[in-house]
């Protein structure tokens, strides 16, 4: 096999032995995830080889750690939400080049000829592939990407603020799209925190009325400093029935909470990739008067477009708990207890 990183290999192995370190796990649960050296990844004729300089710690890196999601690679190294640096290029790369600061998210690669691609719908691909589950992700000091599939990102905003608006921000920015909330409308947000904390900036800069409904009540008050107009607990009525809710915590007893506090005509959108057990709906109680319950699958690239140009527009500003690159165990273990503040942000160099 020909080896399209030669150029790289001179200019890397130099440096790094031809090794990394990266966080692996066996699909066995968070406590075996580990930090072991590995192979430098290569760049294919269609990739970038980034350096990694910051990776957010999502939701759904626990999910594929833990187990709720079935493995489709192990070990996988997890992350996918990578800000870092071009260091190569393959061969038929002519979007990027060494130098650029780049982002890479969740949706990784989509075939664009099965029929959901064709009408714009590349986030129910049949064909899709995720970053940090089908391919290793950005727990490490250089991670992969199709080229196609990186953001360029804007070089004046430090690392640790870009890295969740790839999947919570963009996440996040699709399911306040799917909650359909009307101008100046109500919208509730059950759970608060990557996703929901930006969000919920993104409402209210749109005008939105936002009301936030949480167990913890640190992020009740991180809601009410974002300028929400209430904080309750998770399963509290809202001070105003719902035009629009979205439920991020991964609780499928607030599917039935969430709609029956919604107004006649109201959407509610479950943004998490995992949910667990939906008790029973009454008809009367949490559907009827045109309610719509509907889901948030993954993302298009044109909505990490829109994502990040509205966050430059708006200013939008994650809270971010970092921990430095050794730690990423442990960020997930706080996050799987819920004792994050934001988003938690692994860093390399924390200078
Ligand atoms: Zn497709
Ligand atoms: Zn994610």
């Amino acid at each position: 096999m020909s080896r399209p990183g030669d150029r790289y290999s001179q200019l890397e192995s130099a440096i790094m032995g031809g090794v990394m370190r990266a966080w692996r796990t066996d699909g066995d649960g968070h406590r075996s995830l580990r930090l072991e050296e590995i192979p430098l990844p290569v760049a294919g004729a269609q990739e970038a080889l980034v350096r990694v300089r910051a990776c957010g710690v999502c939701r759904t890196d626990l999910h594929v750690t833990d187990g709720d999601l079935p493995a489709h690679r192990s070990p996988v190294t997890p992350g996918h939400e990578v800000v870092g640096d071009v260091v190569d290029v393959g061969g038929e790369v002519r979007e990027l080049a060494p130098g650029d600061r780049v982002g890479i998210a969740w949706l990784r690669q989509t075939c664009g000829t099965c029929r959901w691609c064709r009408r714009g719908a590349e986030n129910l691909c049949l064909a899709s592939r995720y970053t940090g589950w089908d391919e290793d992700g950005g727990y490490a000091e250089y991670a992969v990407v199709p080229a196609a599939y990186a953001y360029r990102l804007p070089d004046e905003v430090p690392h640790v603020q870009l890295a969740p608006l790839l999947c919570a921000g963009i996440i996040g920015y699709r399911a306040l799209r799917r909650a359909m909330v009307p101008p100046g409308g109500r919208l509730g947000i059950y759970g608060f925190g990557a996703s929901a904390h930006l969000t919920a900036q993104i409402a209210l800069a749109q005008g939105a009325d936002v009301h936030v409904l949480t167990r913890d009540p640190a992020a009740r008050r991180l809601a009410l400093d974002l300028g929400a107009t209430s904080a309750g607990a998770a399963d509290d009525e809202p001070p105003v029935q719902l035009d629009s809710a979205i439920v991020f915590a991964p609780a499928g007893e607030l599917v039935p909470v969430a709609l029956a506090a919604l107004d006649q005509g109201g959407t509610l959108a479950v943004a998490g990739i995992h949910l667990s057990h939906i008790p029973g709906l009454d008809y009367q109680r949490h559907l009827f008067r045109e309610r719509t319950l509907t889901s948030v699958t993954s993302n298009t690239r044109a909505d990490g477009e829109e994502l990040l140009a509205l966050a430059g527009r708006i200013g939008l500003r994650a809270t971010v708990t970092p921990y430095p690159f050794e730690r990423a165990a442990d960020a997930l273990h706080d996050l799987s207890q819920d004792k994050v503040s934001g988003a938690a942000v692994l860093v390399m160099d924390p200078n």
